[in-house]
């Protein structure tokens, strides 16, 4: 069963006279519960990607289809709605409101799409259990490791339950045995949970524990063979 399908996106920046062709008639297929990485060089277009697949940004050329709907037939209110329910995102850097505590965070999401409170704190908390952070709800960001923060971000992310996970580099500003640390649990609960993922990661050794490898290569999605 296909969850999010790229058919024939294209999309350039200009810069200056320049073109710069990140995308050229890109199609991309994620199939329901595979966990696929993402590997190119800096600069070739993985965060364009991903904002693309993720309804962030529109391409100039080409659609995206996530679970059945087509993104251009969409408003925006639809298409904010669709990515809202359908895609969490994780970034390199955990953006965390350090005002507020780790389950306040976690809380953000759920606040914003549901009503009861009490449900959410529910919720929240149970996604921070499945992170390893029964013992930090109350804690602020400052006063949590860069491990710790990272999983309260990929908590938040997941907290409204989207089938999508687009993750940016999740562990990339973490240390070698934090990262894998931290990656090792994002797959372990994307997998029980039944989600799709598409991960951009630098680490080789990481990206082979994922399901299958792709690259961009003049402007295509193609298959990687490390
Ligand atoms: P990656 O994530 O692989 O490093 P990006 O998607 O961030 O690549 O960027 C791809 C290329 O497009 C880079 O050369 C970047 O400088 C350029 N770029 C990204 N966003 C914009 C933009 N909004 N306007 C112009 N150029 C951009
Ligand atoms: P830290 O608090 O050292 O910045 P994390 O917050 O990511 O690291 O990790 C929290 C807990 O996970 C700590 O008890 C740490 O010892 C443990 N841990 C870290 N890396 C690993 C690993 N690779 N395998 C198992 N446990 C780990």
């Amino acid at each position: 069963q296909v969850v999010l399908q790229l058919d024939k996106i294209s999309h350039a920046y200009k810069n200056g006279d320049e073109n710069l062709q990140i995308l050229h008639n890109a199609d991309f297929t994620l199939n329901h519960g595979e966990i696929v990485a993402l590997i190119a060089p800096s600069g070739t277009g993985k965060s364009t990607l991903l904002h693309i697949a993720g309804l962030l940004e529109k391409p100039q050329k080409g659609e995206i289809i996530i679970q059945d709907r087509k993104s251009s037939r969409l408003n925006d209110r639809e298409r904010t709605q669709l990515r809202l329910n359908s895609i969490g995102f994780v970034y390199q850097f955990h953006h965390l409101l350090a005002e507020f505590t780790a389950l306040e965070n976690v809380l953000i999401p759920q606040l914003m799409a549901r009503g009861s409170k009490t449900k959410a704190v529910n919720i929240g908390r149970d996604w921070l259990k499945k992170f390893g952070l029964g013992h930090r709800f109350d804690h602020y960001p400052g006063k949590l490791s860069g491990g710790e923060k990272q999983r309260v971000a990929i908590a938040r992310a997941l907290v409204n339950s989207p089938k999508i996970l687009l993750a940016d580099e999740p562990t990339g500003n973490l240390d070698e045995k934090n990262s894998e640390h931290v990656f090792n649990l994002l797959l372990q609960v994307v997998r029980s949970e039944g989600l799709t993922a598409l991960i951009v990661t630098h680490n080789h050794c990481l990206a082979t524990k994922m399901d299958r490898i792709v690259t961009l290569h003049e402007g295509k999605i193609i298959p990687c063979h490390l």
